[in-house]
């Protein structure tokens, strides 16, 4: 196994002595740092580079969690949030509002698909998660269907950590351990295309699967607040990617069978399929849009989570009828978040974003379109900017390698020792960029993910 990437510089050194004798990473296994996995203290950033205190670049090919859209330090949202901060950092959101809170929800509401009407704040993608599934079961309590507790999920999803957002989701590696806390969704398959029979379309593959989705709701819609779905693209699952009709097809189930949607788009939200939300591809609202990571370009923790009038009308009564949606975070509508959010959308409006991530994921498609060949590679599937390439031992049939071998992990040690940030999650190595991405950078990102690849499969 390789060892750190070079002999660090004494300031990248002492940081991480420092780090590593009182903090406790997210998503880590603390004792890799002991010797095998090097962590990287960041001095500061530059459009899709971080660079360390010695100097040493890094181009963030995974837009640090799926949360930087349009650089770091991007100096006009920096611009943004430095006058906000010298306005009102915060205020508590019950009972006063502000402005940026309001022009934020004027605008979610402007760009997002027609039909959602309200916008609810919170300050992560799983506390979004967890408002859209408590708003759901309370708005079936409301209109009288108390029977209705229990939600739909697809096979592979995920929908954040905290135990609600835990609940709905099926990673195993994040789930299995504390599944005695959670709740027990009703799961279907998904319409995961990397399942598809040899010259099956991802639209036959996608809509096959909507059989199961109609068996599951024939069975239990009484018992069913909501189906929740990551639109397009399973992220955390490992980019398993399906058709738009799906989606289509989903929406009409759930009118059918009188159950909500909620569309879990914090990942695959604000342009990163080719339409700023992947909804858009379906031609669908859903009763519930949770959005988050790219809503403030990746400066501040912010979510949303936006719904229709029918939902938010059947908790407007006297206060004494019990039925107001008693939820609340601290830092609900933090105004230095909205701010950096509004001015990532008045980004989205002023440049022709969308226009250029079509040509930026051309780009990425021709340039790892090589790989499919790959003797270790089973699949290389794209939707927007978002690209995986999925190793294995055999092709045929395909047989994943031995999870213990933690082949992702040497690639991803051999990319960081060659300035690029993947972060592979398990054997399906990626690439989801910020969007200000040069056409060289792009180059330079697949040719060390390429040589990575190689390199993890030796
Ligand atoms: C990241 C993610 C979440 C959780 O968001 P956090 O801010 O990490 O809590 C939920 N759903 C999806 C699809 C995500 O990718």
């Amino acid at each position: 196994m390789n060892a750190l990437p070079q002999t660090p510089a004494p300031d990248t050194a002492a940081w991480r002595a420092r780090d590593l004798a009182v903090l406790w990473h997210p998503c880590t296994q603390m004792h890799d740092h002991a010797e095998r996995v090097p962590l990287i203290p960041i001095a500061r950033g530059e459009g899709a580079w971080l660079i360390d205190h010695a100097g040493r670049r890094y181009l963030d090919a995974i837009s640090s969690w799926w949360t930087n859209l349009f650089g770091h330090a991007n100096p006009r949202i920096a611009a943004a949030v430095k006058d906000q901060l010298d306005r009102l950092e915060h205020v508590i959101f019950a009972g006063f509002s502000h402005e940026p809170g309001i022009r934020l929800a004027e605008e979610l509401l402007r760009v997002a698909p027609p039909g959602l009407a309200r916008v609810f704040y919170a300050d992560n993608g799983s506390s979004a998660i967890e408002v859209a599934l408590k708003m759901s079961f309370h708005y079936w309590r409301n209109v009288g269907r108390a029977g209705k507790t229990r939600f739909v999920a697809l096979t592979g999803s995920y929908h954040g950590e905290t135990l609600g957002a835990l609940g709905v989701t099926d990673v195993p590696l994040y789930r299995a351990t504390y599944a005695p806390l959670l709740l027990s969704p009703i799961l279907v398959r998904s319409p995961d295309c990397y399942e598809r029979a040899p010259g099956v379309s991802w639209r036959e593959h996608s809509l096959a699967r909507l059989a199961d989705m109609r068996a599951a709701l024939e069975r239990h819609a009484h018992e069913v607040c909501a189906v929740i779905v990551e639109p397009l693209v399973q992220c955390a699952g490992g980019m398993r990617m399906y058709d738009a009709a799906y989606l289509t097809g989903l929406r009409a189930l759930c009118d059918e069978f009188g159950v909500h949607l909620i569309a879990d788009e914090i990942a695959v939200g604000f342009g990163r399929t080719g339409t700023l939300f992947a909804c858009e591809q379906a031609a669908i609202t859903p009763d519930f849009l949770c959005l988050s990571k790219g809503l403030t370009g990746g400066f501040l923790p912010l979510s949303a989570v936006l719904t229709t009038a029918a939902v938010y009308d059947a908790f407007y009564a006297e206060y004494a009828s019990g039925k107001a949606f008693l939820h609340s975070h601290s830092y609900t509508g933090n105004p230095l978040a909205c701010r950096a959010a509004l001015e990532t959308l008045a980004i989205f409006r002023d440049e022709p974003v969308l226009a250029r991530n079509r040509e930026l994921a051309a780009q990425l498609a021709a340039r790892l379109a090589p790989l499919a060949a790959h003797p270790h590679v089973a699949e290389v599937r794209q939707t927007g900017l978002i690209a995986a390439i999925e190793l294995v031992r055999e092709r045929t049939p395909r047989t994943p390698f031995p999870a213990a071998e933690r082949r992702g992990l040497r690639a991803y040690l051999y990319a960081l020792a060659h300035g690029v940030l993947l972060r592979p999650l398990g054997d399906v190595i990626y690439c989801m960029p910020p969007y200000v991405i040069r056409r060289d950078e792009i180059d330079r990102m697949v040719d060390v993910a390429a040589a990575a690849i190689d390199h993890a499969v030796a």
